[in-house]
């Protein structure tokens, strides 16, 4: 097997062997990244230089421990070369999160879920494109490029972290890291047909993660495999200082948990699963219904037992969650004045070089939003609009603690929709928001979720199941994901990229 198709665990385990130097594995991925993403498009800059260096120095530190006899203390990230969105800061590599506004900003400093990858050794190959300011569903919001889905390229990898999400599946990272505000982790992995996973807000510092809506975003893993994700989180996830508001819980081995999830033919014996009605409504598309109904049926050959559940305020969710993250993006994106970072027009005075800087560097998305959330927390309309869906708000949350007192997790459609075309929906902001209808009521809630591959529909392109669990249960989501897929072999397909190849 070529190594660049290697999840983390089975590099791991051939790294550890000595089969396999990281050096070899990281310059195959970058030889996969070289013939590949001029096609995909997923990276906006590659850091080829510093994954040599950082794989050489894995190298070192592997022989170095393996003399002392202290092999088993490594990590199992040390030489696994991973993705970054460019979302996320890593000092001296530039930062653009999607938008003109901060091209040629080089961050002075780490973001925490950085600089501990680099702790435990893995390995940078570069920052993932993304939707500017990660507003979006499909990456056509970037301001650099539109990248393309592994499955079919003329269609988007959904979004906003479609960049991370199209580069896992296409082999040209062994994992990544993407940020989800109302579904741009779930959403991208179910359209490109990989695991992607939200944690509970407060499990995974957003220190140096550039802010869209404070109070939703969360930082988390795309992986080949549920295993990988549960490495990927372990080693992301935790308290940290400089987040007061990443909360101080132990985070568990969660890979380490996996492997006690019970093994035979009924390993979710016990297990509740609760099934929405609000969520099988008209808009879902019959092959994903069909998939998903299957993937819940499986989980029930597993042991699960399924019941309907009912989370009353769903409709509310949208118009909720486009009060909310365009007010907070509308104060976090005032930072952005022509005087601290990137972009910087010169104009006759200081309001006209604000006003330029903002009118040349934010695309129309981040326009509308800012318009939108300034208008709702306005004197006069704050109480109308800001307030309200506040208070709504906490109902929709309210619906998840009641339903997840009678169930352990929740399954669900991940998306409505398998991935769409390239500019099917660009024009049309509504339906755009509607992509992540089924997700972004976790965020509103605080609560974890977690999309898995479950199926294709008629025209080859990925399904994905969303499974959603309380605040801190992440270990629950990451067993029942995990003991589908040991009874499934949707995760082990992949896209067919020679023709690509040979284009
Ligand atoms: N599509 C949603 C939005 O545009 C969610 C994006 C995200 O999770 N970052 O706000």
């Amino acid at each position: 097997m070529t190594l660049h198709a290697l999840t983390i665990h089975e590099a791991a385990a051939r790294l550890q062997s000595g089969e396999i130097t990281a050096t070899e594995l990281t310059q195959s991925v970058l030889d996969r990244i070289f013939t590949l993403d001029n096609a995909i498009k997923a990276y906006l800059a590659l850091t080829p230089e510093l994954a040599l260096e950082q794989a050489a120095r894995a190298d070192r530190a592997r022989s170095d421990a393996r003399r002392a006899g202290a092999e088993a203390a490594l990590s199992p990230l040390l030489g696994i070369p991973l993705a970054i969105k460019d979302v996320i800061t890593v000092e001296g590599v530039p930062c653009t999160a999607g938008s003109r506004i901060l091209e040629g900003y080089i961050p002075p400093y780490d973001s925490t879920v950085s600089a501990r990858l680099a702790r435990a050794g893995a390995v940078l190959l570069g920052k993932t494109n993304t939707d500017e300011f990660a507003m979006g569903s499909s990456t056509e919001n970037s301001a650099y490029f539109t990248t393309r889905n592994p499955w079919d390229l003329s269609r988007v990898p959904g979004g906003s972290s479609g960049g991370s999400a199209a580069a896992v599946a296409a082999d040209m990272c062994l994992a990544a890291l993407g940020s989800d505000t109302g579904g741009s982790v779930r959403q991208p992995a179910s359209l490109c047909g990989v695991v992607g996973l939200k944690p509970t807000y407060g499990r995974v510092s957003r220190y140096g993660l550039i802010a869209y809506a404070s109070s939703l975003d969360q930082i988390g893993p795309f992986a080949k495999d549920v295993t990988d994700a549960a490495l990927l989180l372990s080693a992301i996830a935790g308290h940290d200082p400089l987040d007061s508001t990443s909360v101080d819980v132990p985070a568990p081995h969660y890979a380490a948990a996996l492997a006690q999830t019970g093994a035979g033919s009924r390993p979710l014996a016990g297990l509740r699963v609760g099934v929405p009605r609000e969520y099988f409504v008209a808009g879902i598309e019959p092959d994903v219904e069909q998939a998903v109904r299957a993937a819940i049926a499986k989980l029930v050959d597993l042991g699960a037992e399924a019941r309907e559940i009912s989370l009353p305020h769903t409709e509310l969710a949208l118009p909720v969650y486009y009060l909310i993250a365009p007010a907070e993006a509308s104060a976090n994106l005032a930072r952005f004045d022509g005087i601290r970072y990137g972009l910087s027009v010169d104009a006759a005075s200081l309001w006209d070089t604000y006003r330029q800087t903002r009118g040349q560097g934010f695309g129309a998305e981040v326009k509308r939003r800012v318009m939108l959330g300034a208008y709702a927390l306005s004197a006069g309309y704050y109480d109308a609009y800001y307030l309200k869906a506040q208070q709504v708000r906490t109902l929709i949350k309210a619906d998840f603690d009641a339903a997840l007192r009678d169930v352990d997790v929740i399954a669900c459609p991940t998306s409505p929709v398998t991935a769409f075309k390239i500019g099917e929906r660009a024009a049309d902001p509504l339906s755009m928001y509607l992509a992540d209808i089924f997700t972004l009521s976790l965020n509103l809630a605080g609560i974890c979720g977690l999309s898995v591959p479950c199926g294709f529909d008629r025209q080859g392109l990925p399904v994905g199941l969303q499974l959603i669990a309380g605040a801190f249960e992440e270990e629950r989501l990451l067993s029942a994901a995990y003991a589908y897929e040991q009874a499934t072999d949707w995760h082990t397909r992949k896209p067919d990229l020679e023709l690509t190849l040979e284009d």
